[in-house]
């Protein structure tokens, strides 16, 4: 299965490719985890990308491009995957295109989560994730079960983005509108895009995914 989840900044592409992830077994890949983890180990890419990502704007696609060519060609890609946060451009779309087309892998779809951005605000202010698993979690949508400890791994460690801050997410909402939203007719002229109302619960946004991966043949592991 080779899948992309769309969406602006909040929208729930992380939260639900995870799940994907799981029932489907095949690789999730966000580029967001991926830069941040650049960020972290103070490589040259993370150098690169670190002021531009606490600034709310995109990172080349120059880089991204490059990322994304060497992480499809994983072993742990071989049954598929689900992108979270690629592509973000028309030249990146364009440059997947071409990817897939060396690897004779077709797109099964791109779904979109469509979500009001009053809404986004919220959900990325009180967003949180288990600084150990990566777990996602959020103030008021999703706490662990137990105050305080990862649900998933016992953690009882926690991170918050810098980039989540209100501030930064007005100008992330932005480079969607003006430079992601335009992949959406992309997709949509070759007849791939679907949309998902990502204002649901989580539960329910997860099964009419399904149900829409069901509808073009594809099965859960
Ligand atoms: P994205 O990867 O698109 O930026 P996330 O999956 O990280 O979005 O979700 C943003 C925040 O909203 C997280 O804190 C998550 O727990 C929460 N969230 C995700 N989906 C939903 C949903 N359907 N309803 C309520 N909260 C949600
Ligand atoms: P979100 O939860 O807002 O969707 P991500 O974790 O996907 O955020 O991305 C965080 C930041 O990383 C983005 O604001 C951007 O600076 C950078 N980034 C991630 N993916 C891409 C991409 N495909 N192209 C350019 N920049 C990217
Ligand atoms: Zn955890």
């Amino acid at each position: 299965m080779e899948l992309i989840l769309l969406g602006p900044p909040g929208a729930g592409k992380g939260t639900q490719s995870k799940l994907l992830e799981t029932r489907y077994g095949v690789a999730q890949i966000s580029t967001g985890d991926m830069l941040r983890a650049e960020v972290k180990a103070g490589t040259p890419i993370g150098l690169e990308a670190k002021h531009i990502m606490d600034a709310g704007k995109l990172v080349s696609d120059d880089i991204l491009i490059r990322m994304i060519g060497e992480r499809i060609k994983q072993p742990d890609c071989a049954k598929g995957f689900i992108l979270d946060g690629f592509p973000r451009t028309v030249p990146q779309a364009e440059a997947l295109d071409k990817l897939l087309h060396e690897q004779a892998v077709d797109l099964d779809a791109v779904i979109e989560l469509k979500v009001d951005e009053a809404i986004l605000v919220e959900r990325i202010s009180g967003r949180f994730t288990c600084a150990k698993c990566g777990e996602g979690y959020h103030d008021k949508f999703k706490q662990p079960r137990t105050p305080g400890v990862c649900d998933v791994c016992g953690s009882t460690e926690f991170t918050r983005r810098p980039d989540d801050k209100a501030e930064t997410v007005h100008a992330r909402l932005e480079a969607y509108n003006a430079q992601t939203a335009p992949i959406l007719p992309y997709y949509k002229a070759r007849g791939r895009l679907f949309t998902v109302d990502g204002m649901a619960d989580m539960d329910v946004v997860e099964a009419e995914i399904e149900a829409i991966l069901r509808g073009l043949g594809v099965e859960a592991a």
